[in-house]
């Protein structure tokens, strides 16, 4: 396997793509999948691996945006609205609609949020299916067993999606394969080749095996969210800085704390924000913030001020408080925004794109629900540009690798379902009745599936990323790394010492997705 990786980055070198994306998370993948289907060679060097940053951090729901719609921002709504339901369409494997529940503290409140969602119900174009509609104590009573009596009364029920995003960063990263076009992981863009004052190529460095390699491209996208301006400086020498980074947290707890299969918005926190329950998996995600940093981290670490906001505002709604044996999992992701002077959480989500003298397109903000939209927009600007020819763009319809047809996808059990098609052959590998945990997703087949298909060469890729166990419970994923690592170990043909080794710096990572690290 590590054989193929070094036959792979060593056919790169020297190498020449029409479109070479640096970055391979959400935007990164979405721009790379829009170029290679419309016939565009690709390339996506991704310096840790896929999704490792931003885009396995969200909040994992497909929506317009409820805040976004009070902010006035009506075009980001409208058209996070149509990809939402683009999502469904083309990857029901990976997106699934949901219910959301708002509980109103009173009529006029209940009528404020219905006249809200009514124009949210308008930007979707009425979609018969998906429409919102105000409930009473009753509906209340049995959509959410655990929110407390005072919550019931009165509420508003509307929809949006649910996804998994680093599941969807793979399956973009198929998708751009199945499309002729590569993507490799620990790889990272250390320098820019220029003719004169234009870029026409990079140096990149193997993390795997400190080589460093050239590529050459005719159109190169910056793609590396919150390390947008490190990028820049890469081509500039000096640069200002135009990304301000705004840290959100999570916490996982069991589903007995929260039962519904209906998410909850809690529409006004003690900061001014939304709060959300989101069932995922057999658990449900809380959260988030929005918190100024300044650092730029692969791990980022939730602060106790955030966890203490998080849990206080849940607790305001929920008739037993959470305990700490209730948090399962803790994750931290940053939102890469444009430098403004207001607060964060009144920074737009829309991107930023803009093309330096050197011809380097860089692009900054967005969300993971409109990636696609997103990846359009930057092929059609590298167009307008004239750094490509005039390809129409293909991915409006665009099937995601794994992609099966919703009654098909929706009738295989979630833990599974991010596999879609693929799940028949990872049926018939070894070990897939081999289980690794009473309290994780995880089988040993799961664990080579991940090696020989997705790229997977370290603990953390197979955990976090690959499965989605590191997110579920991370105590958990302790007590089976090294069992997971040996089956590592024996399909990459590794010694001991890489083992305890790869356990070592896995253990250190997860600890910091232990609420007991903080709380
Ligand atoms: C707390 C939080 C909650 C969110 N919730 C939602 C939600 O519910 N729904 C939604 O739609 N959106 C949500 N978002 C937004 C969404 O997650 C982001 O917009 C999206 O993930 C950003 O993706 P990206 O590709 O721009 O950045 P990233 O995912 O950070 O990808 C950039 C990549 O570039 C790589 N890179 C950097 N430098 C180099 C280099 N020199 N060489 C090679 N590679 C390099 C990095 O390693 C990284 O993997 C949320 C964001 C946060 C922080």
């Amino acid at each position: 396997m590590t054989q193929a990786r070094e036959k792979k980055v060593n056919s790169l070198d020297g190498a020449t793509f029409d479109v070479l994306v640096i970055g391979g998370g959400a935007t990164g993948l979405g721009t790379a999948v829009n170029a290679a289907t419309r016939g565009f060679s690709t390339l996506v060097l991704e310096q840790n691996d896929y999704a490792k940053g931003t885009s396995s951090r969200s909040t994992k729901i497909l929506h317009g945006g409820v805040r976004y719609l009070a902010q006035g921002n009506i075009k980001l709504v409208h058209e996070a609205l149509k990809e939402k339901l683009i999502n469904y369409e083309n990857a029901p494997h990976l997106a699934r609609s949901m219910d959301f529940v708002i509980p109103c503290e009173n009529f006029f409140k209940q009528m404020f949020y219905a006249s809200g969602m009514i124009a949210y119900d308008a930007l979707a174009g009425f979609p018969k299916k998906y429409l919102s509609k105000i409930v009473n104590h009753k509906t209340l009573n049995a959509e959410l067993p655990e929110v407390a009596e005072k919550h019931k009364d009165l509420g508003v029920i509307y929809n949006d999606g649910q996804f998994d995003d680093a599941r969807m960063a793979f399956a973009l990263v198929r998708t751009l394969e199945d499309n002729k076009g590569v993507a490799v992981n620990y790889i990272k863009v250390v320098e820019f080749i220029k003719e004169g004052t234009k870029i026409v190529g990079v140096k990149a460095l193997d993390k795997r095996t400190n080589k460093v390699i050239t590529i050459k491209a005719k159109c190169i996208f910056n793609a590396t969210g919150i390390y947008s301006d490190e990028i820049i400086k890469l081509d500039k020498g000096e640069h200002e800085g135009t990304v301000t980074l705004a840290q959100g947290i999570h916490i996982v707890v069991k589903g007995d704390v929260y039962s519904s299969q209906k998410a909850m918005l809690i529409p006004k926190t003690t900061d001014g924000r939304v709060l959300f329950f989101i069932p995922w998996y057999d658990k449900v995600i809380i959260g988030t913030t929005d918190t100024k940093v300044s650092t730029v981290l692969d791990d980022p670490i939730p602060l106790k001020e955030e966890i203490d906001l998080v849990i206080n505002n849940a607790n305001n709604y929920l008739s037993r408080p959470i305990q700490q044996e209730d948090i399962t999992s803790v994750y931290a992701g940053i939102r890469p925004l444009m430098k403004a002077t207001s607060s964060t959480k009144k920074i737009s989500r829309e991107e930023h794109i803009d093309i330096a003298d050197s011809g380097l397109i860089s692009v900054v903000g967005g969300k993971w629900t409109t990636y696609r939209h997103m990846g359009e927009r930057l092929v059609n600007f590298a167009i307008a540009k004239g750094k490509l020819p005039q390809k129409e763009s293909q991915t409006k319809h665009l099937k995601l690798h794994g992609y099966l047809p919703e009654d098909k996808a929706h009738a295989i059990p979630l833990a599974l379902r991010f596999y879609g098609s693929e799940l028949s052959k990872i049926k018939d590998m070894q070990g897939f009745n081999n289980n690794l945990h009473a309290d994780l997703p995880i089988n040993e087949a799961q664990v080579r599936y991940a090696m020989e298909f997705e790229q997977a060469l370290t603990l953390d890729d197979v955990l976090a990323r690959r499965t989605r166990c590191l997110f579920i419970n991370a105590a958990a994923c302790i007590e089976i790394a090294d069992t997971a690592a040996k089956i590592m170990q024996e399909f990459l043909g590794f010694d001991d010492k890489w083992r305890k080794a790869e356990v070592e710096d896995f253990t250190k990572i997860a600890k910091k997705y232990l609420i007991s690290s903080y709380w």
